[in-house]
This record gives structure tokens, C-alpha cells and sequence, in this order.
């Protein structure tokens, strides 16, 4: 029987994903025969099995493979309705424009306070099950303050990573400039002090090059950390934008340009990939090979929300980027890792190295390889968050 409270080991991993290239081989410090020490909910040794101590409790993991959980970056998890019409109707030919937030805003202020968080509940036991152990989640289907501030109070009970997205959409009735100072004004002043992040939806149809500079500038300026909804529907400023603000992250990036991809590489903005939204909305998927060999920082996420992309599945996600976007399978479990860990600034998570937080997922496989290799099988085993299976 193992305490959380006391000291054990994780032993017998087959393949052991630490993301620390001075542990094991090659991007990922892969170690053969591994076993892991816990203490506290910490990482305190990580090393071969046969070095563990015979005296210290145990869990055996008969050879599967291990791997930091996964850190999803992008996820928008907390709102009422579904629109799978509309997903059902794009498939048949309709093609996506920004404007179908607004249903999603009018189911999301109908609901009760408790069936969102039911709602929420439900996607946190998804993501769970699908092996993500960090998941930052955004507000932006509220869009007035009451609304917001509901959203973001649900959102701080399962996550630390709080995003306001107040610009997600000019909701109706509102002129986008009235909104966008309303959203940098008071909508931002009750809204910081839930949340980590402020990040902005720069695209035709909703933010302008301008507008997002001045909901980014408003949120530094109260203290959030910037994230910026960047290039996703068709090439525009969204990547510089994120660059030159220093956001911590520039996500979907589906269209880029040269420029783009030296500004990134340039930077310490990482690219966040997207690819189940460019499933879902059918769209052509960006080639990461580009960001790869320039040095850009890479993160993969599911973007999980109702309209463009209604998974919590990061396995789906590094499949598609394998198969899609030509990472190398290395790359996308690293990128769903450590990379998602850089998106969020944060150094505690991510990686299997002493000093972490003892955050780790086993698979029914013998080697990481099987995320790409089997889609669509549930392969994760167990789900340690800060040691506690
Ligand atoms: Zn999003």
C-alpha cells in the first residue's frame, strides 16, 4: 500500500520520458529500465530500477512507458450547449467564420452556476483520463462582467492556469470599440484578479491588429501574463503582435509567413500548434517542420471548446501532428510536455527530473512511440498528479 505522504518508488519502467536530454538519449532523455523516487508530491530521484532501494514502497510498472503528464496549453473548458449541428454542417460544406461563438455565449449565460460546473467537471475527468495532469482554461463565452467572473471563478477551482478572454467576440448589441474599452476597463479590473492570463481572439471578424494591442497593453498593465489567438484563420498580424507585446504564447498559428517564423524563432513566444482544430474545421494544417528547423519553441494543445474542436484528447492531438503536420514523434511528446510547460512559463511541470512536480503517466505500451503509432486506443494507464494516482 503505497502513502501519498511517504516516500516511494515508480519502478520497472520499461521507457521512461524525462524531457531532460542529460538523463537519457536524444530530445526526450529517454531512460531504458527506469524508476522514479517520489517524496511529498516532488520528484526527488530519477534513475535506473535496479539502483532503487529495496526497503522503499513500491509500484511496479512491468515495463510500461512513462512520461511526464501532459500540459495542455489552449483549452477553453467551461461553457453550456454544443453546436454539433454546426460541426455536422460544416462537414457538409459550410465553412467556419467566428460568429458561431455567439450560441455558444447564449447557452453559457443561461446556464446555472452548477451546471457549468458540472459541465466542467466532466471535461477535467476527459482530460484526466486522456493523461493531462495541467490544463489552463479561458473565460470568453461570458462577455459581459458578471459572466466573465462566473467563468473565471469555475475556472480557478480546477486550474491555476486562468486565462481572460473577454475578447473572444464583439457580443451583440455593443459596438466593438464600446466593448473593447469596456473589456479594458471594468470587465478587466473584476476579471485580473481571477486570473493568470489575458489572451485576445486577433482575427478578421473579431479583434483588429489595434484592438488586440490595446486589450494586451490594458492586461500586462494589471499584472496578466499575454496570450494571443494568432493567425488562424488566414495570414494576418496576429504572430508579430504576439511577438513584439512579449506573449508568452502565440496559438493556432495556422498561417505563417517567413517573418513570422523568425520572429518566433527569435523569441521566447512559443508557437502553440493546434492540429484537432484544423480537424475539425477541416482546414489545411500548418507544416511544423518550418518552426522546427528555424529553433521556434513548439507547443501542441487541444483547444478543446464546442465550435473547432471538441476534444480533450492529447493523444489525438500528437497523432495529428505526427501524421499531419510533420513533427517527428519525439517532438510532438515534448511539445505536449515541455513544450506545453513553456507556453505557461512554467518550469515545474513537464518533465520527469528531480525538483518537479511529481506529475506522470503510464502507458499500456512499451514505448511513447505508441501515441502516434496506435490513434485512437486508449492508452493511458495510471495519472500521478503530484504523486497521488
Ligand atoms: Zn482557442
Amino acid at each position: 500500500m503505497i502513502h501519498a505522504h511517504e516516500p516511494f518508488a515508480v519502478t520497472n519502467i520499461g521507457e521512461l520520458v524525462t524531457n531532460d536530454p542529460t538523463f537519457g538519449d536524444g530530445l526526450l532523455g529517454v531512460l531504458s529500465n527506469a524508476a522514479v523516487i517520489i517524496d511529498h508530491g516532488l520528484i526527488t530521484w530519477v534513475g535506473s530500477s535496479s539502483d532503487v532501494d529495496r526497503t522503499i514502497p513500491r509500484v511496479d510498472m512491468q515495463g510500461r512507458a512513462m512520461l511526464p503528464g501532459f500540459v495542455d496549453s489552449h483549452a477553453h473548458l467551461v461553457f453550456a450547449g454544443d453546436r454539433a449541428g454546426e460541426f455536422a454542417a460544416r462537414m457538409q460544406g459550410q465553412p467556419y467564420t467566428a460568429g458561431g461563438i455567439a450560441s455558444t455565449v447564449e447557452a453559457t449565460r443561461a446556464a446555472t452556476t452548477d451546471h457549468l460546473r458540472m459541465n466542467l467537471a466532466r471535461r477535467m475527468q476527459e482530460m484526466r483520463a486522456c493523461g493531462v495532469t495541467t490544463v489552463e482554461t479561458k473565460s470568453g463565452y461570458g462577455l459581459t462582467i458578471a459572466d466573465e467572473v462566473r467563468l473565471l471563478e469555475l475556472s480557478g477551482e480546477v486550474s491555476q492556469e486562468t486565462t481572460f478572454l473577454g475578447a473572444h467576440v464583439v457580443p451583440a448589441g455593443i459596438t466593438v470599440d464600446d466593448y473593447v474599452e469596456q473589456v479594458c476597463g471594468p470587465m478587466l479590473a473584476a476579471c485580473a484578479p481571477l486570473a493568470r492570463w489575458i489572451d485576445v481572439f486577433c482575427e478578421t471578424g473579431a479583434f483588429d491588429v489595434d484592438q488586440s494591442a490595446q486589450v494586451l497593453q490594458a492586461g500586462a498593465e494589471a499584472g496578466l501574463g499575454l496570450r494571443v489567438h494568432a493567425n488562424q484563420l488566414r495570414h494576418g498580424p496576429g504572430v508579430q503582435l504576439a511577438v513584439s507585446m512579449g506573449a508568452a504564447s502565440a496559438d493556432h498559428c495556422t498561417h505563417l509567413d517567413d517573418r513570422d517564423i523568425q520572429a518566433l524563432a527569435a523569441s521566447s513566444t512559443v508557437a502553440t500548434l493546434l492540429p484537432a482544430a484544423e480537424f475539425s474545421t477541416r482546414s489545411a494544417y500548418p507544416d511544423a517542420r518550418r518552426l522546427w528547423q528555424a529553433g521556434a519553441t513548439v507547443a501542441l494543445a487541444t483547444d478543446c471548446n464546442p465550435g473547432t474542436s471538441f476534444t480533450t484528447s492529447m493523444p489525438l492531438v500528437i497523432a495529428l501532428a505526427v501524421r499531419e503536420m510533420h513533427f517527428t514523434v519525439e517532438q510532438a511528446v515534448w511539445s505536449a510536455t515541455a513544450g506545453g510547460a513553456a507556453a505557461l512559463r512554467r518550469t515545474d511541470v513537464g518533465r520527469v527530473t528531480p525538483g518537479a512536480r511529481a506529475d506522470l503517466i503510464s502507458l499500456n505500451a512499451p514505448s511513447y512511440q505508441h501515441l502516434a503509432y496506435r490513434p485512437g486506443v486508449p492508452l493511458i494507464d495510471q495519472v500521478f498528479i503530484a504523486g497521488v494516482a
